[in-house]
């Protein structure tokens, strides 16, 4: 069951999501041929630090715990993929997903980035990934429920004949990064029977992650028991915001500033 959060908490969560915005100016910043995705890290890294913020990727649990602040995903990559010695190369696109802790309340949000110039079928792939999230969030202030968001983001993507993958999905987020409800960015097998849905109700709290690729939905994992890849090795890319549902309609708790976006 999902929690609500009082305005006042909300307000919380947004300074963690500041924070998390910041730190993907200072990754996206960085982004051009010859940079490695551990440099990347460590400037994500050493920003959470100088800000008492808590990076909420390190030391996550699985087969062995995530090693980094960032998941950095390039490619044929989809999420999870862990910074090392890899440079960026002129045509790459790169995910960048970081999330932090501050104050005992969590932000999470993640981008996909052009290095130099890709080709324009791949422009277009972070396009519509960019535009179904944004779809998303304006969605989530004119319907009652979620699985009818998660429709218009299946058709959406679908119309533009690429897929949404289905492994992951996003989630509640509040006191900790992964709570109720799962949100996926589809209609669940569980929707179409009316389970697994929630309602868009003020004080809800969600991590809103679209994962879009240009051809099979499968993934399969890497043998560093993280890196997601797509099956087909086409690329793949990703927008995640932390997401509030208020009275005056959803505000994105991971946008810049001035209410700045992907
Ligand atoms: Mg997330």
């Amino acid at each position: 069951m999902e929690i609500l959060r009082s305005p006042r908490e909300i307000n919380e969560m947004r300074k963690a999501g500041l924070l998390v915005w910041q730190a993907h100016q200072k990754a996206a910043a960085m982004l051009r041929p010859g940079v490695s995705t551990a440099e990347i890290d460590a400037e994500v890294d050493r920003f959470f630090a100088e800000s008492k913020a808590v990076p909420l990727f390190k030391g996550v649990p699985g087969r062995v715990p995530f090693p980094a602040s960032t998941c950095i995903s390039i490619n044929e990559e989809v999420v999870h993929g862990i910074p090392g010695p890899r440079k960026l190369v002129e045509g790459d696109i790169v995910s960048i997903d970081t999330g932090c802790k501050l104050n005992g309340w969590c932000g999470d949000a993640a981008a996909t980035y052009a290095v130099g110039h890709v080709n324009p079928e791949v422009q277009r792939l972070l396009d519509v990934t960019r535009n179904v999230l944004s779809l998303a969030i304006e969605l989530m202030g004119r319907c009652s429920r979620w699985s009818q968001v998660a429709a218009e983001m299946e058709a959406y993507v679908r119309k533009h004949r690429y897929s949404v993958v289905e492994a992951f999905v996003g989630h509640g987020i509040g006191r900790e990064m992964h709570e109720d409800p799962q949100v996926p960015n589809f209609v669940s097998r569980p929707m179409r029977r009316g389970a697994g849905d929630f309602e868009l109700v003020p004080g809800l709290v969600i991590a809103v992650e679209p994962m879009v690729n240009l051809g099979t939905k499968h993934v399969r994992t890497q043998p560093d028991h993280w890196t997601q890849v797509t099956t087909d090795g086409q690329p793949s890319a990703h927008f995640e915001h932390t997401v509030a549902v208020t009275e005056k309609g959803p505000v994105v708790l991971t946008a810049g500033p001035n209410g700045e976006g992907w």
